[in-house]
């Protein structure tokens, strides 16, 4: 609490906004970066009811704040209150990263390419050329296919409870990036060899979150085939049972806590134009791991 002391009349202000809100660890990540960097910054959560959504932002352009992260269930909705969303982010569908340049509130959508750069580092490569399988198509997984078909996957299958989800999300990657995304219901007869026949898949169902440790998005654990890549975006638990039961079958498992960590260090260099040494990111991301492990 010690960099709390040195808040002054000069500190600037990084809202958070959603609800809930308690759980979030984005505060610590974002204050232990500004308390290491030396940077007069704060980040403060706020839980905000969706009436007063509107009121929220008009209220954060108000007090002139530096920028703001949007959380669970305003990165779709709150696109409506900013002035400017940068270009890729209609096609993303959301935004979760917002800056005041100048008085006016730029949007920007981090968590598709936090989920690249996460996939990248403990990878070593990316999706050029891949056969991949996303599994749900809420919030999160439309930014990850977007961001998947514009790396030049070979083929993007989407499968989702409700179907008509999946395909919307097929729909804007065929129509503006290339015809390579089909829908698909968890009920469909080919499901099982859409499954078996992609090399990576990702679960972007919030299936498997703490509490409900003992679910999984996929019933039948015999679809996974040694040697595929499984990535779970979910980060609490830092290993579901979808991960868990991929890894007993023999393949390399990946969960969502350097998608968390990467989206936060790239709306961090957006708000304060500081490019973070790859370095410093190694350091933050270790302490990070460390605060996490204790919470999750
Ligand atoms: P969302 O918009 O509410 O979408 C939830 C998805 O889960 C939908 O596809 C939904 O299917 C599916 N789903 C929920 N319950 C289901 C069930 N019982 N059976 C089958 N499917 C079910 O949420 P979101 O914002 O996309 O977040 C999804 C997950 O990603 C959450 O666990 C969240 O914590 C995590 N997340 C991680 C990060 C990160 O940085 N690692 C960032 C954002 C989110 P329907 O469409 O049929 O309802």
């Amino acid at each position: 609490m010690e960099y709390i002391n040195k808040v002054s009349g000069k500190t600037k202000v990084i809202a958070l906004i959603g609800n809930p809100i308690q759980h979030s660890i984005s505060p610590q990540l974002h204050n232990i970066i500004n308390q290491k960097l030396g940077v007069d910054l704060i980040y403060v959560p706020f839980k905000v009811n969706k009436s007063e959504l509107a009121n929220a932002v008009k209220g954060l352009k108000a007090l002139n704040v530096l920028g703001f992260n949007i959380t669970v269930p305003y990165k779709k909705e709150v696109m409506k209150y900013i002035d400017d969303n940068i270009r890729e982010t209609f096609l993303l569908g959301a935004i979760n990263t917002v800056k005041n340049i100048e008085g006016r509130f730029y949007g920007y959508n981090t968590d598709g390419e936090g989920f690249l750069r996460s996939f990248k580092e403990e990878q070593g490569h990316g999706f050029k050329g891949k056969n991949v399988l996303i599994m749900g198509a809420g919030g999160v997984a439309r930014p990850i296919a977007v961001k998947i078909a514009l790396e030049g996957a070979k083929k993007i299958s989407i499968v989702n409870r409700t179907v008509t989800k999946a395909v919307e999300i097929a729909e804007v990657i065929n129509d503006n990036i290339k015809n390579i995304a089909t829908a698909y219901s968890f009920l469909d007869e080919t499901f099982e060899k859409v499954f078996r026949e992609s090399e990576i898949v990702i679960n972007t169902t919030s299936v498997g979150m703490y509490p409900d440790v003992f679910e999984s998005p996929l019933i039948n654990v015999d679809y996974f085939g040694e040697g595929q890549i499984v990535y779970d975006v979910i980060y609490n638990p830092s290993k579901t049972k979808f991960l868990s039961d991929a890894e007993n079958k023999g393949c390399k498992i990946i969960n969502g806590f350097g998608m968390l960590f990467y989206q936060a260090i790239f709306a961090y260099e957006i708000w304060t134009g500081i490019k973070l040494n790859e370095d410093f990111i190694k350091e933050i991301f270790e302490e990070f791991l460390l605060l996490t492990s204790k919470i999750c």
